[in-house]
């Protein structure tokens, strides 16, 4: 890139005006990638470390998050980089991939949260993210590489619109019904959603059974 930090050919996006005279104070306005968590869970405390980091050293202006993965912090000058870099870096974080190199892997909450999962979104994210530490940080392919892990087919992180490799889990056995469950939900015992709509009953046909892309199941 135009520029960078030192050790690292991405993670920084410049950005400078060709008109500064009519627009001062965005003469350069450059963006910073900060490797996201996996799932991009933080605790308060560490969304605080990273603005009072950007407070400091750039506009304060966060993008949460950008299609790559990355939390963005948008707009700095050349001479705050290396100070925001090495801040991020002493508190644990780093920087993510752009241009031609291995973009920062990301991944759907996965089993950390969410019931569709069918593996561990969060863990594959987080192994290919170390595997990949030098090609994300020194760009040396032809073209962005991006990888995107979804734990099934819904597809939350949009691997298949937005990666290169898109890893999204399915099922592979006979399907298992709680036919008990079922039921209590056909009677309305079981709410859908866990009682967080206005529905008072699940219409297991229409939001179940004909929701079944390979019609595996009728009702
Ligand atoms: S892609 Fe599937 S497993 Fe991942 S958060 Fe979305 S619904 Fe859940």
């Amino acid at each position: 890139g135009i520029v960078g930090v030192l050790g690292y050919g991405s993670g920084i996006i410049g950005r400078y005006i060709d008109i500064p005279d009519e627009f001062p104070g965005v003469e350069h306005f450059h963006t910073v990638r900060v490797n996201q968590p996996s799932g991009w869970f933080y605790t308060t405390a560490a969304l605080r470390e990273l603005c009072e980091i950007w407070d400091e050293h750039g506009s304060s202006i966060l993008n949460v998050h950008g299609s790559t993965g990355d939390m963005i912090f948008l707009g700095t000058t050349t001479d705050q980089l290396e100070p925001c870099f090495a801040k991020l870096t002493a508190k644990g974080w780093d920087l993510g991939g752009s241009g031609s190199a291995m973009r920062t892997p990301s991944c759907c909450v996965g089993k950390a949260r969410c019931e569709w999962s069918n593996y561990d979104t969060m863990d594959l994210c987080y192994q290919t993210t170390q595997n990949f530490q030098f090609e994300m940080h020194r760009p040396s392919f032809p073209y962005k590489f991006k990888v995107k892990c979804s734990g099934c087919p819904n597809d939350c992180v949009a691997a298949v619109a937005r990666a290169d490799m898109s890893v999204i889990g399915v099922w592979k056995d006979d399907i298992r019904i709680d036919q008990a469950a079922v039921k209590a939900y056909a009677a309305g015992e079981i709410k859908p959603a866990g009682g967080g709509t206005i529905y008072t009953k699940l219409d297991i046909k229409a939001d179940v059974t004909d929701l079944c892309p390979t019609i595996c199941m009728s009702y």
